[in-house]
């Protein structure tokens, strides 16, 4: 459970060759620790920022420096962030936890020890629920969480000879998820990871940005025979930095320990590295060298007496949860389970979501036109659903005027989607008038777009009459793009039909 700074020597690389067949008679067992940092404005046991990309060594002050003298003294808000996260994952609130001292010897780490929880976590218990991709859904069991301080960052490649040291981390407030040996397949450490990634970004604790190392992974990994009760030893592979990372980690270490067992030979109880380059892992440290660190009380914070209100009322203040949500979407608003899953996926698009329907019940046309339209403006603009302006109430407009039948559903979700987003502060009846976007009424126009499309492609009339339905898509075609899409596409479709027949 410590955290990532050791990982120096390349050890040899393990090649694995399995034949296929033979695993299926193996069971794979992991384990994940995900460490996540706590978003929290200073560090957690001292004032200095907890900012992420400054200045190497301009967050640091004599605290997070370790020198003599110094005391800690514990950041509030890092104790309500651990227990947001606590809550969301159905986790007995530890309300007396305590700190305690993990010493080692590592050039990050000035104080020479690192303040975490051992005994007494802050989060006890508690479960993930997760969905598979057959349909079935698994509630991971959480062994506990608890609240640790970040090393520095070590770098050994910006220098020809030294390794350069950047302290801005160390000291930054972390939590740390600890899950029962309950996983079974890289599938389900994938969807365990972002659910707890979802459920970190909904609380606005974490940022769950793994590459810039907010939340990392350590991954431990056994097999075992189909039908054994006991679990076989374990290997520990560290620091994974994406969630893609720890599922090929877990395949490649799953036929590496079956080919092992296989031959004969004995799993040795070992920390690894990984290589993303190559998909293998190497020995990072056996059990023999493995840290004794010397775990004792935190002598200079005292334990964390916390009252059940306080807990209480953190669960109260805190939002609709993504499970939560998925439910409340299925049962009471009847949409499918692919588009609940989308919704809920992403934090700003809900809380989005939620606004529009208080203003629509097309729940459906909402989700579309989330994930549609208003998905690929943010992707290619990199904007965030708060910075576009447009209010939900505005984008309810437009899901109405395509309901009464007044524009296109093609026009709305292009050209008047385009133009409330450069005019925000219009309403969508006042664009579509404007642009001249709503249907026309007028039957004789409807009439004149038939007729001129058949007109030109008499050919086609005569394949429709043969029984070449197929034509029918080119003559509507035609019509959308001579009528600019004025017109309602399931009537022109009747009347066209019509026409056609009666030639
Ligand atoms: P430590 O790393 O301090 O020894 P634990 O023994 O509590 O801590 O285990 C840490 C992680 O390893 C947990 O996530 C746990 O689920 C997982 N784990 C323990 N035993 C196994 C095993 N045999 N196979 C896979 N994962 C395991
Ligand atoms: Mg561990």
């Amino acid at each position: 459970m410590e955290i990532g700074s050791a990982c120096l020597r390349p050890g040899f690389i393990f090649m694995t060759v399995l034949t296929g067949g033979i695993s299926d008679k193996y069971e794979l067992v992991v384990g994940l620790e995900v460490h996540a940092q706590l978003s929290t404005l200073s560090k957690a046991f001292s004032p200095d920022s907890a900012a992420f990309g400054a200045e190497p060594n301009h967050h640091i002050s004599a605290i997070s420096l370790g020198h003599p003298g110094t005391l800690p003294f514990l950041n509030k808000r890092a104790v309500e962030y651990a227990v947001k996260m606590g809550i969301a994952c159905n986790c007995s609130i530890n309300l007396n936890n305590s700190f305690a001292r993990k010493n080692y010897f590592y050039a990050d780490l000035p104080k020479g020890y690192q303040i975490t929880q051992d005994t007494q976590p802050i989060c006890i218990g508690g479960s993930v629920h997760v969905r598979l991709a057959d349909g079935s859904a698994k509630d991971i069991a959480i062994h506990h969480i608890h609240m640790e301080e970040d090393a520095g960052k070590s770098m050994h490649d910006n220098h020809s000879e030294d390794s350069l040291i950047d302290l801005n981390r160390a000291g930054v407030p972390l939590i740390e998820i600890v899950t029962e040996p309950d996983l079974r397949s890289a599938e389900e450490a994938g969807q365990f990871l972002t659910e707890t990634r979802k459920l970190l970004r909904y609380l606005d604790v974490c940022d769950g940005n793994m590459e810039e190392g907010s939340m990392r992974c350590d991954a431990n990994i056994s097999v075992r025979l189909k039908g054994q009760t006991t679990y076989g030893n374990r290997c520990e592979v560290k620091n994974l930095n994406s969630i893609r990372n720890v599922q090929r980690a877990i395949e490649h270490e799953f036929a590496r320990q079956i080919a092992i067992i296989e031959d004969g030979g004995h799993i040795d109880q070992n920390t690894l590295n990984f290589n993303a380059d190559t998909g293998e892992t190497s020995v990072l440290r056996s059990k023999e060298m493995a840290n004794d660190y010397r775990y004792f009380p935190e002598p200079d914070l005292t334990p964390l007496f916390l009252d059940k209100h306080y807990a209480d009322n953190i669960k109260q203040a805190m939002p609709a949860l993504p499970n939560e949500l998925y439910k409340k979407y299925i049962n009471e608003l009847a949409l499918s389970d692919y588009d609940a899953s989308v919704i809920t996926a992403d934090r700003d698009l809900v809380l989005f979501f939620e606004e529009l329907i208080h203003h629509t019940d097309n729940y459906k046309a909402a989700v579309h036109l989330l994930m549609g339209p208003v998905k690929s403006h943010l992707n290619e603009s990199g904007k965030t659903i708060g910075d576009i302006g447009v209010k939900a109430e505005n984008f309810a407009r437009l899901i109405k005027l395509v309901d009464a039948g007044k524009v296109n559903n093609t026009v709305a979700s292009h050209k008047l989607f385009h133009a409330l987003l450069a005019s925000p502060d219009k309403t969508a009846e006042e664009l579509a008038k404007e642009l001249n976007l709503l249907i026309s009424n007028d039957s004789s126009d409807v009439s004149r777009y038939i007729h001129d499309a058949i007109a030109k492609y008499p050919d086609k009339v005569i394949e429709y009459q043969k029984g070449k339905k197929g034509v029918l898509g080119l003559f509507m075609g035609e019509i959308m793009k001579s009528s600019k899409g004025r017109i309602d596409p399931q009537k022109t479709n009747q009347l066209l039909i019509k026409e056609l027949e009666s030639k």
